[in-house]
């Protein structure tokens, strides 16, 4: 007998229920692929994938582009728990052999206040990039405080807390194949 799948799941004291299944996070990642490869066709792109919440997500997406390049990591953080601080800190920085005179392909899991690439992309455009292409995961503008230029985005999500597909709360959920929502209402 096929087993029901589970309505809630729980991370620490938090329940989250289900929002994106694996099975349209897998074809929206694979469009994604094809777009991106079309826009820098030509191009030698240097991917730099946002740790930690964004490294599923750029597995699938750059080989779903099967474009070669360099792959490198970043780490910036602003959130505790289910809220931003608003303070951006920078754990591991670009280096500029990944970004000067290259086509950088900026890898994010989500866009929610904006601040991270607000904070975050004048370091790399510091580094004189030959181009920027800002790929998101997902976007949710009703909490978005700054304006961020977004090339590509997989989702458009209200602004409610979100795990799975590389994305935690606390340290859980990341495993997830799918993407859950906080659920709220008990
Ligand atoms: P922003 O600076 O745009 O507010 O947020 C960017 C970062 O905050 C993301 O890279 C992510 O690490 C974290 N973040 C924002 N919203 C969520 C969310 O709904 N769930 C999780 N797990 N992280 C989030």
């Amino acid at each position: 007998m096929a087993s029901a799948k589970p309505e809630r799941i729980q991370l620490h004291e938090l329940s989250f229920r289900p929002f994106l299944t694996e099975e349209e996070i897998d074809e929206r990642v694979v469009q994604l692929g094809k777009e991106l490869a079309g826009r820098l066709e030509g191009g030698d792109p240097s991917f730099i994938v946002m740790l930690r919440g964004a490294f599923i997500f750029a597995a699938d997406l750059i080989r779903a582009s099967r474009m070669d390049g360099e792959i490198s990591f970043v780490r910036t953080s602003s959130y505790k728990g289910t809220r931003t601080d608003g303070k951006v800190r920078m754990h591991l920085a670009p280096e500029a052999a990944t970004v000067t005179g290259r086509d950088v392909v900026l890898i994010e899991d989500i866009v929610d206040s904006g601040l991270t690439m607000q904070a975050f992309l004048p370091e790399l455009e510091a580094l004189h990039p030959k181009s920027i292409t800002l790929v998101t995961l997902l976007h949710k503008p009703e909490a978005q405080r700054v304006e961020v230029d977004i090339d590509l985005t997989g989702f458009v999500i209200p602004p409610k807390f979100v795990v799975g597909y590389g994305l935690d709360y606390d340290g859980r959920g990341r495993h997830l194949a799918g993407i859950w929502q906080l659920a709220e209402d008990f």
